[in-house]
């Protein structure tokens, strides 16, 4: 036993020696020599042995899959009470400290990086799986997507950079998969020597399998550790996976470790992402989180102009403006109108028109999602109330002309799926915090407020 004294370099080489010496009867002969054989001991004091890693992936890899044995193995050779500490060589550099947090503690080392067990020996090139139509150019611009588009454009001038990981976050259909592949189409062209590499969580998920079920997890981690930008479309999907999320986990934080890009997205912003473990949300924590959001009136009319000129379609304006103002549900959805109109039209040889649009739109898109616009949530409301729109549209504090606003701020927040920054634009020019405190006084008034109970089922009977 050693308990309690501080020790001589020899000494604690002893320590550890018998240590390997316990662990090396336990541990197959491959895995003892990837990830024991390279440790260094550093030193010993107050019950504490003190070890250095080649890297942050080798201390994950250890804490996670031999922690308990190196928790036994201490407490037989040193004794009760007895403590590990890694100190991490951080790679490619000679002075960060890395906070691994759960107590510990890290220090930095110039020693050079000795071992990497992903390292491999030829570069190849990989087949990108980029889609060329997804590209920078047919993304139009719009205040919903402004944030995640130019930080996107940043990481493919330059990848590993100030973003890294980027989350991009967003409803079904507002463009996640489209600004994914952009990134990479763009860093591709500014950076022809670089690997990027799109792939669904899905995919990844039965690659591993896969790999798993054929000896083949190896193959499967040299592949992965190739690639310079990696690009992870669907992350929800790994919710309950725990296998591939373990090995995704390692891959991630050797990339990442390594100054490699990696860009995720989600149909959930991370806070809301169930069933994803929490050290590996905590790691989305360093990089930059962009939301996509339901593109406004203006925006949609330009994505379904560009759409239209890029077909080589005619479709007449007043129909383009009724399918943008309709239609608010998501971009996919809007693409799905101009294709049933086209099928409509071939089809009965009709014109496109406004009634065959409202036609089309009625039979395509969800009948709740329909007709409910802002724009119809504030007429229905002022109607009511016997107002005029540009009432709830000034700054006015007159009781029944806030009350109004309210509403129509509750109701477009029921109906439609526009963010409350969004909603508060379009419903008097006001922030976020001020549509959010509307619906919260709403809904305590549906409670309390017979009137104003009465009043919310006439305007949201109208409505429909
Ligand atoms: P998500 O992955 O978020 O479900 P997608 O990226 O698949 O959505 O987008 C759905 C469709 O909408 C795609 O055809 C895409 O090209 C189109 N789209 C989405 N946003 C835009 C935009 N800002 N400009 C042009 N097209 C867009
Ligand atoms: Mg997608």
């Amino acid at each position: 036993m050693y308990n309690n004294r501080e020790l001589v370099p020899e000494s604690v080489k002893a320590i550890w020696n018998e240590c390997l010496s316990i662990i090396k009867d336990i541990v197959p002969e491959p895995a003892f020599n990837t990830w024991f054989s390279t440790i260094v001991p550093l030193k010993y004091e107050d019950n504490t042995l003190n070890i250095k890693v080649p890297s942050v992936f080798f201390y994950e890899y250890i804490e996670e899959h031999y922690c308990d044995l190196l928790k036994k193995t201490l407490t037989r050779v040193i004794g009760k009470g007895a403590k590990l500490r890694y100190t991490v060589l951080v790679e490619n550099s000679e002075d960060t400290t890395v906070d691994l947090g759960g107590g510990h503690s890290t220090q930095p080392s110039s020693m050079p990086n000795r071992f990497d067990p992903f390292s491999v020996k030829t570069h190849e090139k990989i087949d990108s799986q980029l889609n060329p139509n997804y590209s920078f150019d047919s993304f139009v611009e719009g205040q919903c997507n402004k944030l995640a588009r130019s930080a996107g454009q940043a990481i493919a001038k330059q990848p590993g950079g100030t973003f890294n990981p980027m989350f991009i976050f967003g409803g079904s259909g507002l463009g996640k998969t489209h600004l994914l592949h952009a990134i990479g189409l763009m860093a591709q062209e500014l950076h022809p020597d670089k690997n990027v590499l799109y792939v669904t969580a899905s995919k990844f998920q039965t690659q591993f399998t896969e790999a798993t079920l054929n000896n083949k997890t190896n193959d499967f981690l040299n592949f992965y550790q190739q690639i310079d930008i990696l690009l992870v479309d669907d992350i929800q999907d790994f919710a309950g996976k725990t296998a591939t999320q373990n090995t995704f986990f390692q891959i991630f934080n050797h990339l990442h470790q390594s100054g490699k890009q990696l860009v995720l997205t989600s149909d959930r912003s991370p806070k809301l992402l169930q069933g994803l473990e929490q050290r590996m949300l905590s790691r989305f924590k360093w990089g930059l989180h962009a939301e996509l959001e339901m593109p406004n009136f203006e925006t949609r009319k330009e994505i379904l102009l560009r759409k239209v000129e890029d077909d080589g379609l005619f479709i007449p304006n007043d129909v383009i403006d009724y399918i943008a103002d309709s239609v608010t549900e998501s971009v996919r959805a809007i693409e799905g109108v101009i294709i049933s109109l086209l099928a409509q039209s071939t089809l009965t040889n009709a014109e496109i028109n406004l009634e065959l649009a409202k036609r089309v739109v009625g039979t395509t898109v969800n009948i709740a999602e329909r007709n409910i616009t802002i724009s119809s949530i504030q007429q229905a409301v002022c109607d009511h109330y016997n107002l005029d729109i540009s009432e709830i549209q000034t700054k006015s504090r007159k009781r029944e002309v806030v009350q109004a606003r309210q509403i129509a701020m509750y109701l477009a927040r029921k109906y439609t799926k526009n963010s409350l920054s969004s909603i508060g634009e379009q419903i008097g020019n006001r922030d976020h915090a001020t549509v959010l405190h509307a619906c919260k006084t709403v809904t305590d008034l549906i409670d309390i407020d017979k009137g104003v109970r009465q009043s919310l089922d006439m305007i949201e009977s109208s409505l429909k």
